[in-house]
């Protein structure tokens, strides 16, 4: 058979938690949360089915949820979305990412991504015929370089995909490096799917930097965000994306006959629960607290710690472990350190098209503190 993908095999994070389900391992690696979500949205949940919201919802999504959705997002970024043009609710941002570039991205045009990138916006992009054109962060702080991101937009750059808060690194855009963006996306067409999956998770006080704040960026862009991280339910697998009304016309026309529509009670229970606002906005500082308690028993190791800004990832260097191990390729430490010492973690190595190693090796922290605590006992022997 003649894949469309031939250098796919199965994602690094479905890989690692099998293996560390098979050992017994503390599961750091694939990002999901080990605790349970708030028991309203459950009761949410349960009062949407009872109350007979279990047949086809809009095809665009429930209006309720449309329109929480744009409230959030004007109250927090400062942008109104048209809730019935302008926002579509998805299948998680896997779904919405991949919509959006099968709407936009014909055969041949260069979409360019940031690496080190999620793992999926290079296939959609092939999958879409488009030529993927790969350009690094800065390596060890992983900012964007926009030198890098000018030199490689040609006249066939249909798309730039960014992501902030980012995953793996938890690196966040700065306002001076959106505006920078805005300021060289100006003069040209290249659209923007900016994805804003962990735009809750942003410490130190530090604001979130939509694309929506920016008129220049919001313009060309589809803004993507997901209920499983903001809510603790990343297997709901409800997401949205906001749009002007010319581009979300383009990504609904996929939309229809690739879902179709998502799940009807989730959306009903969604909108009900998003009423207060107390969830999202308290998530910083729930997930700060994480990330502090679990840099701080990892300062006391050989691990070297990398920034931490936003998302529940931590990212650590290896190389100065006092194991050999230390020596290996990323891949083949995260697997020995799963079967060996009983923590998950997932090599920055597949965030990247070449596989490129720097002995750095990503940590998640939403996890029970009981969890952490227990991951950092097995990580402190090295
Ligand atoms: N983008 C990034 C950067 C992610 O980390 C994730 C979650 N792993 C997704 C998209 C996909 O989100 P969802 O589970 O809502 O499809
Ligand atoms: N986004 C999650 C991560 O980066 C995993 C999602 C997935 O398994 N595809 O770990």
């Amino acid at each position: 058979l003649a894949s469309r993908l031939p250098q796919v095999g199965t994602t690094i994070f479905t890989v690692m938690s099998a293996l560390a389900s098979e050992h017994g391992a503390v599961n750091l690696g694939q990002g999901f949360p080990d605790f349970g979500c708030d028991p309203a949205l459950l009761d949410a949940v349960d009062a949407a089915m009872r109350a007979g919201h279990n047949q086809y919802p809009p095809m665009t999504g429930v209006p309720a949820l449309r329109q929480a959705v744009a409230d959030k997002v004007e109250k927090l970024y400062g942008r109104r979305y048209d809730a019935n043009t302008e926002v579509t609710v998805t299948a998680g941002a896997t779904q919405a990412i991949l919509t959006a570039i099968l709407a936009v991205v014909h055969p041949g045009d260069e979409v360019i991504v940031l690496e080190p990138c999620y793992d999926s916006y290079v296939p959609n992009i092939e999958l879409a015929g488009g030529r993927v054109v790969r350009v690094p962060l800065t390596p060890g702080s992983f900012r964007p370089d926009f030198d890098k991101i000018a030199a490689a937009i040609t006249p066939r750059t249909r798309a730039l995909l960014i992501n902030s808060p980012h995953n793996p690194s938890g690196m966040c855009w700065t306002e001076a490096e959106m505006r920078a963006l805005d300021a060289l996306l100006a003069p040209t067409d290249v659209l923007l799917i900016s994805d804003e999956v962990y735009e809750h998770m942003v410490f130190d006080g530090l604001p979130h930097q939509s694309a929506a704040r920016y008129p220049g960026l919001a313009a060309r862009a589809f803004i993507v965000s997901s209920f499983g991280k903001t809510y603790h339910v990343t297997g709901w697998k409800v997401g949205t994306v906001v749009a002007p009304a010319p581009l979300m016309a383009e990504f609904r026309k996929v939309h229809q006959f690739n879902v179709f529509t998502v799940n009807t009670p989730m959306q009903h229970a969604l909108a009900a629960y998003m009423a207060n606002p107390a969830p999202y906005l308290d998530l910083p500082a729930f997930y700060q607290r994480k990330r502090d308690l679990f840099r701080e028993g990892l300062a006391a190791t050989r691990f070297r710690l990398l920034p931490g800004e936003g998302t529940y990832f931590q990212c650590v260097d290896i190389s100065a472990l006092a194991v050999p191990e230390r020596d290996l390729p990323e891949a083949d430490f995260c697997r020995w350190l799963t079967q060996e010492i009983g923590v998950a973690a997932i090599p920055l190595s597949a965030f990247y098209g070449d596989g490129f190693d720097q002995k750095v090796v990503r940590f998640c922290f939403a996890k029970k503190d009981e969890t952490l605590v227990e991951a950092l006992k097995r990580l402190s022997r090295l």
